[in-house]
């Protein structure tokens, strides 16, 4: 008799109770139906789809973007004791041989594809001989144009449901709006699928955005902050991830760059690294992170703006997958938001495209420079509403504090006025603070009325207030003249004082709470506590084994061990994390261990 899908969490994957939703995907799945699954990063999208295969007599086929994502999948498995298979175009077609002998007498129950592979009529055609009872399809984003990380490859994917008809499809993303979610199901031609929607909050990441004023001293605070800790920082440019990384390597911080111009083998080895935890810190653009599935990140820093909401969440999303405290820091500034603009302006592709882009960024804007709770900014860009705070971004934790901003935003609707509404940003704040530019000589700003009228006020502090206008409406920016800063009709009631506004001032990062962390210990190299020897045995089995320690164990599975010592095989099955296949594989060494303390 096959086990029940609880049987298969607790003795395969040594997990205790299924978390929301899981069950009911699984269920729903294993009646033969089809499922949209929008789950946020490690909220246990995997199981839902391998579990299936394990429950019932069918085979599961995931197709997944990323080939590093699915052997990282496939050695997860084979340590659970699982036997997966991954076929794309680096495996060697004895191996494929081999792969198929193992299908066809049942020894495989999960197969890995690449879009391409799975496109190819040959491979259909062998598929058709087998009992396929799920195919998933994951990153299913991916299909739609108006996700993030749109894949030609994966449009094919629409006839794939003619081709198995018998088989259920289950599309599973961690980043889709509404737009999205319809698109993917519509494209994939999903048979009324049942939509599973998990909230989006990561409760566990703690979300911080900075205006771009000295990013690197900020930078240089937070990893302070972080020492020990792995961490992304994210860079638009390429040129950035280099120079980013070598000023923290001035610093004594060991950063390495990476991005899509380094030679693959470059590519693979920081990526590698940053794996096995040999470096903590890495530079990179959005080239690094789709295929890296690494557990333990504490922080992922925007050294600049993204483009859109969805890259922003998909980005904070790679920390924290382990559950534990991690934090989200972005730097945004005006410069980034213009710079996105003409990308888009300079972007091919039809009107609507440009449009959908333009809107999205504007979000994104909002995002980076509200006062008020920045997750439920997530929150409603995903379509859940809510009015309470989180409780775990900067503006819960310590509240930005207005006040009456009328006057000054008075002297800015007057400056924009008598320069005749063709000048932007950063000129109005000059002409405020009476600077002798001569640009402004020449063109007579020196000579209008509000002229210096803001000397007292500091740059940063004037475009702060500038930005806040904006974003309220009283100032407008005319994007087809170089973004020159305009009024627009609620401007009048401000300058005349009819309408009060507040206006909120900027706290410099150090200045900001401190984040809470939960374990302040585990940074320390020479560690003779039990969980630094379990770590230490960790390592050296992984190294061994060439696979990254945290595929042997979690640190939360240590973790635990360390605090309930364990030490009998049943005690140690009570740890969540350790099922069959870990325990005989594992379970000798670990009471050895705990009994030499
Ligand atoms: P996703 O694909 O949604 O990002 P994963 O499937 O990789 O997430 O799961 C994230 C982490 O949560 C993994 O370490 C996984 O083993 C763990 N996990 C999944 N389901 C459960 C559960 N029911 N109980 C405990 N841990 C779980
Ligand atoms: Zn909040």
């Amino acid at each position: 008799m096959k086990p029940t899908i609880h049987q298969i969490l607790k003795s395969t994957f040594g997990y205790d109770t299924f978390r929301e939703p899981q069950e009911e995907i699984i269920n729903h799945v294993m009646g033969g139906k089809d499922a949209l699954v929008i789950m946020p990063t490690g909220g246990g999208k995997s199981i839902c789809y391998q579990i299936p295969a394990l429950a019932s007599d069918g085979i599961t086929i995931v197709v997944s973007p990323l080939i590093a994502l699915m052997n990282d999948q496939v050695i997860n498995l084979q340590e659970v004791g699982v036997e997966a298979a991954t076929i794309h175009s680096n495996v060697p077609p004895g191996e494929i041989q081999e792969i198929e002998r193992k299908l066809n007498n049942g020894e495989t129950k999960i197969l890995y594809l690449s879009p391409e592979k799975i496109n190819s009529e040959m491979t259909q055609r062998y598929l058709s001989t087998l009992n396929i009872g799920l195919i998933a399809i994951d990153e299913a984003h991916c299909v739609s144009v108006w996700g993030n990380d749109f894949r030609p490859d994966y449009t094919k994917l629409a006839r794939l449901r003619n081709v198995f008809p018998k088989s259920a499809f289950i599309a599973l993303t961690a980043t889709a709006d509404s737009a999205t979610q319809e698109d993917i199901s519509r494209q994939l031609e999903l048979r009324e699928p049942r939509k599973f929607l998990s909230s989006f909050e990561r409760k566990n990441i703690t979300t911080h955005a900075h205006p771009a004023q000295k990013r690197l001293d900020q930078i240089a605070h937070i990893l302070r902050e972080h020492t020990g800790d792995s961490g992304i920082i994210y860079c638009l440019s390429r040129k950035d991830t280099e120079k980013v990384a070598s000023k923290l390597n001035m610093m004594g911080l060991n950063a390495k760059h990476y991005h899509a111009g380094m030679d693959a083998e470059s590519r693979y080895r920081v990526q590698r690294e940053f794996q096995s935890d040999e470096i903590k810190i890495i530079c990179a653009t959005v080239a690094f992170g789709m295929g890296i599935d690494k557990p333990n990140i504490r922080f992922v820093i925007h050294y600049s703006m993204p483009k859109n909401m969805e890259a922003y969440y998909q980005e904070i999303g790679r920390a924290g997958r382990d559950g534990e405290e991690s934090v989200a820091h972005m730097f945004a500034s005006w410069g980034d938001f213009l710079m996105l603009k003409r990308f888009v302006d300079g972007s091919e592709g039809k009107e609507e495209f440009k449009r959908v882009q333009y809107e999205k960024l504007e979000r994104m804007w909002e995002f980076a420079s509200t006062t008020d709770c920045r997750t439920n900014g997530i929150l409603s860009y995903f379509g859940e509403y809510r009015t309470e705070g989180c409780g775990h971004c900067d503006n819960c934790l310590n509240p930005p504090l207005k006040k009456d901003g009328s006057i000054n935003a008075q002297k800015v609707l007057s400056a924009i006025y008598r320069c005749g509404q063709s000048v932007g940003i950063e000129m109005i704040i000059d002409i405020l603070r009476g600077s002798h530019k001569a640009e402004i000589r020449n063109r007579g700003f020196d000579q209008i009325k509000t002229f210096g009228a803001g000397r007292e006020i500091n740059r940063l502090t004037w475009k702060n207030y500038i930005i806040q206008m904006i974003n309220k409406g009283i100032v407008g920016v005319d994007y087809s003249r170089g973004s020159c800063l305009i009024w627009t009709p609620l401007s009048t009631a401000v300058l005349k004082g009819e309408k009060k506004i507040k206006l909120a001032d900027f706290v410099p990062t150090e200045k900001k709470v401190k984040v809470k962390k939960k374990r302040a210990a585990t940074n320390i190299i020479v560690d003779d506590s039990l969980f630094g020897r379990l770590k230490a045995w960790r390592l050296a089995l992984a190294r061994d084994k060439s696979v990254p320690p945290y595929v042997i164990f979690k640190n939360s599975v240590l973790e635990e061990i360390s605090s309930a010592k364990p030490k009998t095989d049943m005690e140690l099955l009570q740890i969540s994390g350790i099922g069959d296949a870990k325990l005989k594989q594992y379970g000798e060494d670990i009471i050895r261990i705990i009994r030499e303390e």
